[in-house]
């Protein structure tokens, strides 16, 4: 070969790889390689690793455009900025268009990747004339891998069961991935529901590069079932009623633009159904809240798709087909932005200038007492790029409250924080802290209501004016500790956000014995709430004088603020050296995964272990629950699934729940232990199950004549796609400790239990109850007076029964602290 130029050495993806197209699924490293090739000899790509997975995989995004624009590449994301109103000084003239092309977040759909390093090589190919101009006014940043450990467990499982012959057939173990498949990241998180919430490292490290460029255009290429044909933009109903003419419009536009290439191959596909722009978390709606035209792309194949796959019409579907129709798409949407760069940039400066465009102007969050909830929520909120603020004196306001779902008169107060709408990210702060977000129509996949306040049990008030606020304080980033103790008679550590759980944990964990107390007590003026930790040298004569030295190593770990005592003497409630003041046990803790456990919700149980309290946790699979002792166990751990347990098992819990032990079953799990001998949860207590009945056959017999047409409706009036409820808690008991009278829980299932009278009911639903959100309407009655968090006693242990998960999607701040009581308060 003739050398023509410094770059002469580029090679294309299947010369480089030594395979055809599709011919097999490339190994997540070999994808990296192949960026990196392309970067080291082309000038027209740069790229930039911005982090890296919990495996230890790398996160790239490629940046691909003229010479000249990378050259100023910088200058030209300071000027989207500015465009934005992110960062201050005027704007250049020239636009150029941002598209962000992100390929597999779900590893499992991996004809995203695969695609990857095709589109990647197609715009910086030298022979083609077409890509070259569309560079000129147009900055792509290309993620080829959203999720590499999910994208290798998959590829991985992929070449290990991949014979020499390419078996369409739907039956070979090609077709069969095991559980938990590749579609999620390590902890088995969805990483397409985590945009806003940024549970997960791959969210957090992207979103951070994501919020500095803040693309025009963000199209997140996925899979479907492989009956499937294509789907692309436009999106189907219900939108979000924030979404903008222009951008409903504009998805159009690129949808008739791959149309065309599509016709012309003479692929199917279809626009307008099932995808919906609602659920904010998402690689469509969240940058469509960001500004973007955002977009998913859905290709037939996903984790069945193997290499080839005969379809239900006979045909088959290859792994080189569904790369093509991504590649197609991917180059398309290139296309259409460079062509439409101008109208794209104003556009975006526009949606940037909305500020109020639903009912309130601003939203006051009650500091109160809850200041670890409220810096966790500012936190996200900076991640987000929202500002927000605080006031300094006190006056009295009206708005709309969280807590009461009516108008009122409250009280602002010195500490409160305020978050305007008149700000550059006006759309996604309404978006996030609106309390309930209109919803055109009922038909939506995904859970309906998220509103941030309740999320974070924090007090709220949704306001029609803007209140003068100083926008210079930063809450969140939490400095850790830097207070040194020093002897004292005891240490308290209040009972306030997670970090202070995580403090316990570690504190119990390294043998130091910590207390409780179960009613408030006073000591030198100071109010502790029930569930406050309390540490006395008493309780740790035999550690000596190691007892400082280690609490003042560990509270150097978290952000918590730890209160010596110097006399045990309460001057209201009982005295530390009390019988009432209950000790807290350290916590040896088993769960199981597998066949039939929800992996999502499994990974939360992980996850949360792991990363937000930083606790030990023995995983087993299900099957060998049978065979394990669990007298090596304080408490064991039902994931959310559709599992049952076998009733061997049954009993061997029973006798050592009798002996101490502790079950805490979530969701599904919970099914599993109603109505038997051996335990308190019924579903029919006072002839309930017969009331249900009944409403069931008239529901029956009034639906006889509904039309055809309407039966997807019809199916739905039993349907909780997701959505908040307030629940009436017990206060006084240990599971409801600083979680107030009211809780607002998010629903994602039909389960339900009532009102019971061998488990206590420690969160219930009350009849008529505050709902946002969407719920069926049959299911809506059926859920009234029912139990959705109970503990039942037995013996010298417990069985807690969590008909919500409190840690669905790892985001719902106050589920977490009612799962901590849980963990180290119930016993
Ligand atoms: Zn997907």
């Amino acid at each position: 070969m003739i050398a023509l130029s410094g770059f002469s050495q580029l090679q294309d993806p299947e010369t480089y790889f030594n395979y055809k197209k599709g011919e097999k699924f490339t190994p997540h490293h070999r994808l990296v390689d192949y960026v990196y090739h392309a970067a080291d000899n082309s000038s027209l790509i740069q790229v930039m690793q911005y982090g890296m997975t919990n495996e230890d995989r790398p996160l790239l995004v490629a940046f691909i455009s003229t010479e000249k624009n990378l050259n100023q590449l910088e200058d030209i994301r300071q000027n989207n900025l500015r465009i934005a109103g992110m960062s201050d000084g005027t704007s250049m003239a020239k636009n150029t268009a941002l598209v962000w092309l992100s390929f597999s977040v779900h590893g499992n759909e991996a004809a995203g990747s695969e695609s990857a390093p095709h589109v990647l090589y197609d715009l910086i190919n030298p022979d083609n004339a077409e890509s070259k101009k569309w560079l000129e006014n147009t900055v792509i940043i290309l993620d080829p891998s959203v999720n590499p450990d999910g994208y290798s467990r998959y590829t991985n499982w992929q070449r290990r069961m991949a014979g020499k012959h390419v078996i369409s057939d739907f039956d070979d173990i090609e077709h069969h991935e095991p559980w938990p498949g590749g579609r999620t990241n390590h902890y088995l998180f969805d990483l397409n529901r985590d945009w806003a919430w940024q549970t997960q490292v791959e969210s957090q490290q992207r979103m951070k590069v994501y919020t500095q460029w803040l693309p025009h255009v963000h199209a997140d290429l996925h899979e479907m079932g492989h009956n499937n044909s294509y789907y692309f933009a436009p999106a189907a109903r219900p939108y979000h009623e924030y979404i903008t003419d222009w951008q409903a419009d504009f998805q159009n536009t690129i949808g008739r633009n791959h149309a065309r290439y599509f016709d012309a191959e003479g692929w199917l596909y279809f626009t307008k159904e099932v995808y919906d722009l609602f659920y904010p978390s998402y690689g469509d709606t969240y940058p469509i809240f960001s500004g973007a035209i955002g977009m998913t792309y859905e290709q037939g194949g996903s984790g069945r798709g193997g290499r080839a796959v005969k379809t239900r019409n006979g045909e088959e579907l290859t792994l080189k087909d569904r790369i093509d129709h991504h590649m197609t798409t991917a180059l398309s949407t290139v296309e259409v932005s460079s062509k439409n760069a101008d109208r794209l940039v104003d556009e975006f400066r526009k949606f940037y200038n909305l500020g109020a465009i639903g009912k309130y102007k601003s939203y006051v969050i009650k500091k109160a007492n809850n200041d670890a909830a409220a810096e966790a929520l500012c936190d996200l909120l900076t991640k987000q790029g929202i500002k927000y603020g605080t006031v300094n004196t006190n006056r009295s306001s009206n708005g709309y409250s969280y807590q009461t779902g009516k108008n009122r008169f409250f009280n602002i107060e010195n500490g409160d924080i305020i978050v305007s709408v008149n700000q550059a990210k006006s759309v996604l702060a309404q978006v996030l802290l609106d309390p309930e977000s209109s919803l055109e129509d009922s038909l939506t996949y995904d859970i309906t209501a998220w509103s941030l306040p309740y999320a974070y049990g924090l007090d709220a008030y949704a306001l029609s004016s803007d209140i003068p606020h100083d926008a210079s304080i930063e809450f969140g980033n939490q400095k850790k500790s830097s207070v040194r103790l020093t002897e004292s008679y005891a240490y308290a550590i209040p009972a306030s956000g997670l970090s202070s759980y995580s403090l316990t944990g570690k504190i119990i964990q390294a043998g130091i014995t910590a207390r409780t107390n179960e009613e408030l007590v006073t000591f030198a003026g100071r109010e502790y709430a029930p569930g406050t930790i309390f540490i006395t040298r008493a309780d740790n004569r035999s550690m000596g004088d190691e007892l400082l030295q280690n609490l003042n190593e560990i509270i150097m770990t978290e952000s918590v603020n730890v209160i010596p005592i110097e006399s045990g003497f309460a001057d209201k409630g009982k005295d530390l050296g009390s019988r009432g003041m209950r000790l807290v046990t350290v916590q040896k803790v088993l769960t199981i995964m597998g066949e039939g456990v929800s992996s999502n919700a499994f990974g939360q149980v992980r996850h949360f272990f792991d990363q937000v309290i930083n606790h030990p946790i023995t995983i087993i699979e299900k099957d060998r629950l049978g065979r394990i002792d669990l007298d090596k166990y304080t408490t064991l751990i039902l994931p959310d699934g559709y599992y049952r347990l076998s009733s061997s098992e049954k009993v061997k819990i029973a006798s050592w729940v009798s002996g101490g032990g502790k079950v805490i079953a979530i969701g599904g799990a919970t099914k599993t232990f109603v109505d038997e001998d051996s335990f308190g949860l019924t579903s029919d207590v006072d002839g309930e199950k017969s009331k249900e009945e009944e409403v069931n056959k008239q529901a029956d017999l009034a639906a006889r004549y509904n039309h055809y047409s309407d039966r997807e409706r019809k199916s739905i009036s039993n349907y909780v796609p997701g959505a908040i409820v307030k629940l009436k808690m017990d206060p006084t008991h240990p599971l409801a400790f600083g979680l107030g009278d009211e809780y607002f829980s998010l629903r994602t299932s039909s389960t339900r239990y009532p009102h019971q009278t061998d488990v206590a009911n420690v969160g219930i639903i009350e009849s008529d109850p505050m709902i946002i959100g969407f719920m069926g309407s049959t299911i809506k009655d059926k859920l009234q007076n029912t139990m959705v968090f109970g503990v039942e006693e037995k013996g010298r242990g417990q069985i807690i029964y969590m008909v919500d998960n409190p840690l669905f999607r790892g985001f719902w701040y106050n589920g977490m602290k009612l799962f901590c009581n849980a963990l180290f308060l119930v016993n």
